[in-house]
């Protein structure tokens, strides 16, 4: 059983809802946000959270009459509060506040916390057997195993909010399990895809940073350059799908039209097409099982003219073929693999390391571990959490060899 409901039977009529979004104030909770803006009788929000920004939780607490606003710095309570006093809505703050706001009774709750402290508030929600619109990666990266395990026991729908899952979702319905062949995601193949190694070694954090179709937060958009973000997306994929790695493909396609595609034993791909705008996927999950009317740019293919495709290369973004690797190896990697990633993005940002080292380091991170002999499966999410974090103490142990050799 899938806790992913692949087959609409439009059982469920779209009342107006209860809804929370955690992680509010980025680029997901943004888009989600102006989709709720769109309709605003269709839904109360019940729960917002953020992490340090209580000037931008509070504008929307209010604009949208939130039951709950939670701040993740815990030193930021008395100023949630004394901003939002007189209005009734209440107030928390720290890791236990973001967790609470997960597990308050919204029917629709957005994961979008960015990184792996999104796990614990994801869960939450899960246990309580709400429908999970998942846009958080990392949790899957991390814990997909007993994420997707507890989602079933709990009864809690997911539905994929990355948009090359999205389109997999909308796309795999139109066959069985045994019908499906692999499926495609698409990577627009990020700032550097036509660049040589020697400059990606080299690329600044400005560089890496002008994504050319997508908006979205800084880490992702780091991801997309180094493509760390497709090898986070097809451990996403595997654990949301159940698909072995070599079930599941990567294709460069620079105007990022198609998004994901679905073979089956027929030879018919499905695919599903829409503009570079996650407000697409987002209004999907909004909507499922029925679908909203969007604000988004229609599609105009005679406009954009020509779909390209290009096969990925491993070589200039070996990030890609590590995170085949612990796919491969299997969950602990994976988790190693996210670890290590958000670790030398972070060294990346600060200007510690070079571009190219941020594979290096999460090479090193994954062989380290695996050298460790430590691989037994992951049983609980304070396992998960456990491994991650010494993944991270070991990517910050390796950092100033990794920094100090040149490619
Ligand atoms: P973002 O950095 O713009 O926003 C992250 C949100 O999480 C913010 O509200 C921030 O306040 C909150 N947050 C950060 N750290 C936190 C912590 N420790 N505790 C509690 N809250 C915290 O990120 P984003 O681009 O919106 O991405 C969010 C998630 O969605 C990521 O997992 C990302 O991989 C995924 N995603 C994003 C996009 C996109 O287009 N932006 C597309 C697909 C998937
Ligand atoms: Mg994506």
């Amino acid at each position: 059983m899938s806790a992913v409901p692949l087959r609409n039977n439009k059982a469920a009529a779209s009342a107006a809802r209860a809804v929370s979004v955690l992680g509010a104030t980025g680029s997901i909770g943004d888009s989600t946000m102006d989709l709720l803006r769109g309709a605003p009788e269709r839904y109360q929000v019940e729960a917002l959270t953020a992490n340090s920004n209580v000037a931008a939780l509070v504008k929307l607490a209010r604009e949208f009459n939130a039951r709950f606003a939670a701040i993740a710095d815990p030193d930021l309570l008395k100023d949630l509060q004394d901003a939002l006093s007189g209005t009734g809505i209440e107030c928390g703050a720290g890791e236990s506040a973001i967790i609470e706001a997960a597990a308050r009774p919204a029917d629709w709750v957005m994961a979008a916390v960015s990184g792996a402290a999104g796990l614990k508030p994801a869960l939450a929600a899960v246990d309580r057997g709400a429908t999970v619109a998942l846009a958080n990666k990392e949790c899957l990266v991390c814990a997909g195993d007993f994420f997707m395990q507890r989602a079933v026991s709990a009864g809690a729908r997911i539905l994929p909010a990355d948009s090359e899952h999205n389109a997999l979702f909308q796309a795999l319905g139109s066959g069985n399990r045994e019908e499906l062949v692999r499926v495609i995601i698409t990577a627009s193949g990020g700032p550097f895809r036509t660049w040589d190694s020697a400059d990606i070694e080299r690329a600044t954090l400005a560089q890496a940073l002008k994504h050319p179709n997508w908006s979205m937060g800084q880490k992702i958009t780091i991801d997309s350059a180094s493509m760390m973000n497709k090898g986070l997306e097809v451990i996403e994929a595997s654990y949301l799908f159940g698909l072995t790695p070599d079930e599941i493909d990567v294709l460069v396609h620079p105007q990022s039209i198609i998004h994901g595609m679905v073979e089956f034993s027929d030879r018919s791909v499905v695919a599903q097409l829409g503009a570079p705008d996650m407000r697409i996927p987002i209004a999907h999950c909004l909507g499922w099982p029925d679908r909203i009317v969007g604000p988004s740019a229609r599609l105009d293919l005679a406009r954009i003219g020509q779909l390209t495709f290009e096969a990925p290369d491993f070589n200039r973004f070996p990030g890609l073929k590590l995170a085949y690797d612990a796919l491969h190896t299997g969950q602990g990697a994976t988790t190693v693999f996210n670890a290590a990633n958000e670790v030398a993005v972070a060294a990346f940002i600060a200007g510690k390391i070079r571009f190219g080292a941020i594979a290096r380091l999460v090479e090193a991170t994954m062989n380290a571990w695996v050298r460790s002999g430590n691989l037994a499966p992951l049983s609980s999410a304070d396992d998960a959490i456990a491994v991650d974090h010494n993944a991270r103490s070991k990517a910050a142990t390796l950092l100033p060899q990794i920094a100090a050799k040149a490619s």
